[in-house]
């Protein structure tokens, strides 16, 4: 599936886009989701989050990162002076996968046009992926998330850092030296840096 129109890249508006996933039947997902989950934040913004696959909350309200997970994210990034309005967050699937699985290969296939095209309209400086599934999704890679996690790297000429996934952070209450909090609490300080070395006298987050 190509949501392109004839290869070219900025060829289809954000309202378009947003509705063609809406009225999306291209994987199994559309057959248990409430709502699909768009994404939301700042159109202009240099810096696009990409987590799994919505929950349930998401679910409900078709809104990313809202629950639990979701709040914490936001502590995460106003804790270097982000707010969450500022940048984009999205999902590499925008329908809930059942009992929160993680999603399957193929459905990923199905959806990742739709988060492709996403990135050629917003044309972010910065990609971050929350956990396992998106690192290892746009990497290509077969190293996990902590191998992974506070490297950057080179995709389609965006700078990419993956960092570990929220819902991770609730399950490990440690803050001790090199526990997942204390390394995320490094990561989201390279980040802010980054960010200020890219949009030094650009738009900011
Ligand atoms: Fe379409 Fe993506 Fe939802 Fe699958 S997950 S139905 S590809 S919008």
């Amino acid at each position: 599936m190509s949501v392109f129109a004839s290869g070219a890249d900025s060829g289809l508006a954000w309202e378009e886009l947003k509705k063609r996933v809406e009225n999306c039947s291209s994987c199994g997902l559309c057959s248990t989701r409430k709502k699909t989950v768009f994404g939301q934040g700042s159109a202009t913004s240099p810096i696009v989050f990409v987590g799994e696959g919505p929950g349930a909350d998401e679910d409900e309200q078709g809104i990313p990162f809202v629950g639990r997970a979701g709040k914490l994210l936001t502590r995460i990034l106003q804790s270097v002076g982000i707010e969450r309005e500022n940048v984009f967050i999205t999902n590499v699937v925008k329908c809930r996968p059942p009992q929160n699985r993680t999603p399957m290969a193929d459905e990923m296939m199905a959806c990742t046009p739709f988060l492709e095209a996403q990135l050629a309209l917003l044309r972010p400086k910065i990609v971050v992926c929350l956990g396992n599934t998106p690192a290892k999704w746009l990497l290509k890679s077969s190293e996990g998330i902590s191998a992974l996690r506070g490297r950057w790297f080179s995709w389609r000429g965006i700078d990419l850092f993956p960092m570990f996934h929220p819902s991770y952070l609730l399950r490990n209450e440690s803050k001790k030296k090199g526990s997942p909090k204390d390394l995320t609490w490094q990561d989201i300080n390279a980040l802010r840096s980054k960010l200020d070395d890219l949009t030094k006298g650009g738009p900011s987050a």
